[in-house]
């Protein structure tokens, strides 16, 4: 069984450190976010099918009086490249011992170009003003965290490195970084039990291997009335 016919596979394409995005992916559609709409610190992009869905997460946490901004959306493989160097330098300002110890260590929460979900142009990341808008595995601890870990789905967004999943995905908890998978489909994994009662499991399978077409039948799309 297929996906619709309508549905965007590179929306569902499992990026992770084996697996990298094709060589010179381009994310179609990418538009610029208004600060009047989103609020950003600096000049972001993102594609213009998760902008709906976003302004809806958005407005939602703001019922429950969670004012999100958004820190990182679409990035480019060369911007993932500089990003990636500059946490090489700063792992090996706090100690590392040479380049590719300090390379290691900054994989463990940054990607390297080619392998990011951020090069989709349907990954965000959010932070608020109790964290002075960084990005802290802090955040998971928050009313703010917990609420993006129970109700993000409901706006098709889903956690790619819940705790507890660092042996599989290879990067640290990142209570921050939500991937756009359409809300369709976000409902099917998120009740697949992906997350149970609010608390992600660690037994579960991580949505890179969700989305890894070798060990996905499709069956998300075989029953539209499960979620
Ligand atoms: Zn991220």
């Amino acid at each position: 069984m297929q996906p619709p016919f309508e549905f965007d596979p590179m929306v569902c394409f499992p990026v992770g450190k084996s697996r990298p995005l094709p060589t010179g992916y381009a994310s179609p559609d990418l538009v610029d976010l208004e600060a009047a709409v989103i609020p950003i610190q600096k000049p972001e992009r993102l594609r213009a099918i998760v902008l709906p869905d976003l302004v809806g997460l958005l407005a939602a946490a703001r019922e429950h009086a969670h004012d999100f901004a958004l820190i990182s959306a679409y990035r480019s493989e060369e911007y993932q490249r500089d990003l990636f160097a500059r946490y090489i330098q700063r792992e090996l300002a706090d100690g590392a011992p040479d380049e590719h110890e300090a390379a290691e260590r900054a994989n463990r929460c940054s990607a390297n170009p080619g392998h990011s979900e951020h090069q989709l142009g349907t990954t965000i990341d959010l932070s608020v003003a109790a964290l002075d808008f960084r990005l802290s595995p802090d955040l998971g601890d928050l009313p703010e965290g917990q609420w993006l870990a129970t109700d993000a789905w409901r706006f098709g967004f889903l956690h790619s490195y819940p705790a507890g999943s660092e042996s599989r995905t290879g990067y640290t908890f990142e209570p921050w970084h939500l991937r756009w998978l359409g809300r369709e489909l976000a409902a099917h994994i998120h009740a697949d039990g992906f997350m149970r009662d609010g608390v992600w499991n660690e037994m579960q399978p991580t949505l890179e291997e969700l989305l890894d077409s070798s060990t996905n039948d499709g069956s998300w799309f075989d029953e539209p009335d499960r979620a």
